[in-house]
């Protein structure tokens, strides 16, 4: 009878060239503290100044989720003080955001849910804090990275829902092209925040959960603190707003911090920034630019190529994979393309953890093979063998093939020659065929098809086999 009620705070790195406010290099994995500079340190006296791409960025986004771009907005300063914070605040956007009032799909389990985006607001990432038995060090290329933190309504109830939601918000941005989007690596970070109220009352007080590093982590922390909040009403006690660190080996949670409240981070307008004006031509212009996303692709795939639907949802699952298939798709057989696709090259991904568009086997070479087969050139075998080398290796389709002598056998001249003699040599399986053995006719079929070291193709073998038993009734 209680339910759980959930918004979500997901952040994204911004893939951008630089960092939010100074020209360094935002880039991920380099040498410890080679990327920063005297505004990212937060050194006196050194100013910021707004990296447009990322403003661009941070709208597309708002217009990729539905939301009401705001003409002009604003940073201003959050204050606290931690040692992975060059400055003494974080720069965000406090009062005025850049994006509200948003709306996202998402389906689960055949069904069509929504959920509200609250806002959209740009900030700058902190540094890292590493570790160690001799001490911390602390790692500055992160400060001043950009962020997006897209705010959800709190209208979320379910684990399945919020991963559901969490799945379309990390495709939509990857579609983007925007963000990296690994919650492994910290490019897609969430906090959940969750109460648990009887639903005809008001909302309860919630918690927020921090430390969240995979969709199954979300899913366990919002079943385990649904639990212990349903627990601690039903003991007679008060859930306190506060932020929990989920542990997901153990599966427990535990309290970081009691919440800070509004006042406690004394946010007041950057005054080193000037407030942004963003102008209707300027959204039009990033709308227009927005990709097809990828329910809809997916909608368009099947009915133009003819595809099935759940082929269409893996293809587009992976925005570069859609391409790569619509390229595919151009040159050859459609739903050939989306099988191969979808059947062989997304396990030779995973088993290589190469990505498609970065193996050798480009569009045209999986079109040249895929053709080679539909025009019985190659066996299905040989067209699959094919692909998987030139997934590894840069060989050319055809000199492979030759090489390695194997095109199949097409002539007609030559299998019925071959035919002539396996039938004229077999007469005591003509006569089983003549009397209705079915079993002799395929003994016919394989003995022609040995004859030809095995490279005939069946197809023409079973033709010229069946013609000739036809033709000759008393062979
Ligand atoms: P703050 O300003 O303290 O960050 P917000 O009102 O902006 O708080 O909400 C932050 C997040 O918490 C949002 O994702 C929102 O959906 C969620 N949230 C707000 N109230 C509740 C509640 N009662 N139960 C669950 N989640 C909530
Ligand atoms: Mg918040
Ligand atoms: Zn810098």
């Amino acid at each position: 009878m209680y339910q759980a009620v959930i918004g979500v705070e997901v952040h994204f790195e911004l893939s951008t060239e630089t960092k939010l406010f100074c020209r360094c290099r935002n880039s991920f994995g380099e040498a410890e503290n080679t990327l920063c500079c005297p505004v990212c340190l937060g050194l006196p006296g050194a100013l910021p100044v707004i990296n447009s791409r990322a403003v661009e960025y941070a709208i597309s986004v708002g217009l990729a989720l539905g939301c009401r771009v705001n003409s002009s907005t604003r940073f201003d300063r959050k204050s606290y003080f931690y040692p992975d914070m060059p400055n003494e605040y974080q720069t965000t956007q406090a009062f005025i955001p850049i994006c509200v009032d948003g709306c996202v799909e998402y389906e689960l389990d055949g069904e069509v849910k929504s959920v509200g985006i609250h806002e959209i607001h740009l900030e700058d990432d902190a540094g890292k804090l590493i570790h160690s038995d001799n001490g911390t060090r602390i790692n500055y290329n992160r400060a001043g990275v950009p962020l997006i933190e897209i705010v959800t309504e709190p209208e979320l109830h379910t684990a399945e829902e919020t991963v559901a939601f969490l799945e379309e918000l990390r495709l939509r941005m990857s579609y983007l092209g925007i963000s990296d989007c690994k919650m492994q690596e910290g490019s897609m970070r969430v906090d959940v925040n969750l109460s648990v109220h009887k639903p005809d009352q008001p909302l309860g007080t919630r918690t927020e959960i921090k430390n969240l590093n995979s969709f199954r982590a979300v899913a366990n922390a919002i079943k385990n603190e649904t639990q212990r909040q349903i627990k601690v009403i039903e003991n007679g006690g008060t859930v306190i707003q506060e932020t929990r660190r989920f542990d997901d080996v153990k599966g427990v949670s535990t309290v970081m911090r009691s919440k800070e409240t509004h006042e406690d981070y004394r946010f007041f307008p950057e005054p080193n920034l000037p407030p942004m004006y963003i102008t209707d031509a300027q959204i039009d212009h990033i709308r227009t630019n927005l990709p097809e996303f990828a329910s809809k692709r997916q909608k368009r795939l099947c009915t133009y190529y003819g595809i099935s639907s759940a082929d269409a949802k893996i293809i587009t699952a992976d925005r570069l994979v859609a391409d790569y298939f619509e390229a595919v798709a151009s040159l050859c057989d459609q739903r050939e393309a989306a099988n191969r696709i979808v059947r062989d090259l997304m396990q030779k991904q995973r088993e290589t953890k190469i990505h498609i568009t970065e193996s050798h086997l480009t569009a045209e070479k999986l079109a040249e093979i895929i053709n080679l087969f539909v025009s019985d050139r190659i066996s299905r075998r040989t067209s699959r063998e094919v692909a998987d080398v030139a997934f590894c290796e840069p060989i050319d389709v055809s000199d492979y093939i030759e090489k390695n002598g194997l095109f199949q056998i097409t002539d007609e001249q030559v299998i019925s020659d071959a035919a002539r003699s396996v039938i004229s040599e077999n007469a005591a399986v003509v006569n089983d065929y003549r009397n209705g053995k079915s079993a002799a006719f395929s003994y016919l079929v394989g003995e022609t098809i040995k004859r030809l070291n095995g490279r005939a193709s069946p197809q023409i073998v079973n033709k010229m086999v069946d013609l000739m038993l036809k033709s000759n009734k008393n062979l």
